[in-house]
């Protein structure tokens, strides 16, 4: 899978890079000091993460969590990122990383145990000014969530901090049905697994080398079963023909797969680009039938659908979600407001 491994040169001994290297015996590799020396330097086309992909294994260095912008999940509550690991072995072809990097290689940072000492330095932070409200923590902002953690071995890493800081969330968000390393860990109530799903038609057409959405709900299904916490975002939402009729359709699988009652919270999203990303999918993906619905450049220069029809749209799937018994107090309107950020998080 990766014709280059990139190592930094105080990792080389490094437990996980010794088994990521077991795992691809024929990949060159390559002594490098720094990550950024290298990635992304000569830029390399997106789409050549069809027949060429190379990865990076280093440390982050600098901001290892940031706040995230406002609206960005369920709203009242903080919310914060950190960051393991850059781009995506899937293609959506809305995805946002086509427009941010510039190479599509694969980035993992290993230092979890500095990431997670300055999560809770930021959790006890922000406790020592209100102990008792809930924090939010995010991962994989640049990447998948679950999609590589066979071989970034991180999430033992969390289980442990998360269990120590009972009044932080944090979400791990997907499109991968990579539940194996999740299986290990007892669950945890403050650590939900959310993944993010659109009609099967939608996935065939749109996520691009992503699990088909009955095997994402089998997915969903056996995590609830064993006990873990679960949250779904549809999103990005697509109009089409069929929009209400693969919405409900959807809403059925989803409450057969995960009772209406054990669903922590549900986001929705419509559709929505920046000039760059959009660009991007007119370059890489000509003839999506994305292409030929009708946007408008909104108040924030985004491009997505005129605001009535947005709000028809999500009013619709509250809706429909509202009458197969999600209460409506975990549904919740995703980036719909003034408030939108400039990074469009539109992914996983
Ligand atoms: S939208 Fe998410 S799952 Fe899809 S390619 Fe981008 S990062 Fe990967």
């Amino acid at each position: 899978m990766f014709e280059v491994i990139y190592i930094e040169k105080q990792l080389l001994d490094h437990p996980r890079v010794l088994a990521i290297l077991a795992k691809y015996p024929n990949s060159e590799v390559k002594k490098i000091e720094k990550i950024e020396d290298v990635f992304g330097r000569v830029k390399k086309p997106y789409l050549q993460k069809r027949t060429n992909l190379n990865l990076f294994l280093g440390e982050k260095k600098g901001q290892l969590v940031k706040l995230a912008p406002p609206a960005y999940g369920l709203s009242g509550e903080p919310h914060y990122y950190f960051v393991h690991a850059y781009n995506c072995i899937y293609e959506c072809n809305y995805c946002y990383l086509q427009g941010y990097f510039h190479s599509p290689d694969i980035v993992l940072y290993l230092n979890h145990e500095e990431i997670a000492l300055e999560i809770s330095r930021v959790a006890s932070l922000f406790h020592s000014q209100k102990p008792s409200q809930k924090i939010w923590f995010h991962a994989g902002e640049y990447s998948d969530s679950l999609a590589l953690t066979s071989l970034s071995g991180e999430l033992s890493h969390y289980f442990k901090l998360f269990k120590e800081l009972p009044n932080c969330n944090l979400e791990l968000r997907t499109k991968s049905i990579n539940i194996k390393e999740l299986l290990k860990e007892a669950p945890l109530e403050n650590i939900i697994t959310s993944f993010s799903l659109s009609p099967a038609h939608r996935i065939k057409l749109n996520d691009l080398k992503t699990p088909p959405l009955k095997s994402r709900l089998e997915a969903i299904k056996q995590l609830h079963l064993s006990g873990f916490p679960i949250g779904i975002h549809f999103d990005p939402i697509i109009y089409d023909d069929q929009f209400i009729e693969s919405y409900e359709e959807l809403a059925d699988q989803l409450i057969e797969a995960l009772p209406a009652e054990s669903i922590c919270y549900i986001s929705l999203g419509v559709v929505r680009f920046t000039k760059e990303v959009f660009q991007k999918v007119q370059k890489h993906y000509p003839d999506s039938d994305i292409l030929a619905q009708e946007f408008i450049r909104s108040f924030d220069n985004k491009i997505r659908y005129n605001r009535p029809m947005r709000l028809w749209m999500l009013g619709k799937i509250k809706q429909q979600l509202i009458d197969r018994g999600v209460p409506e107090e975990r549904i919740y309107l995703c980036m719909e407001d003034s408030a939108d950020d400039p990074m469009v998080k539109s992914h996983d």
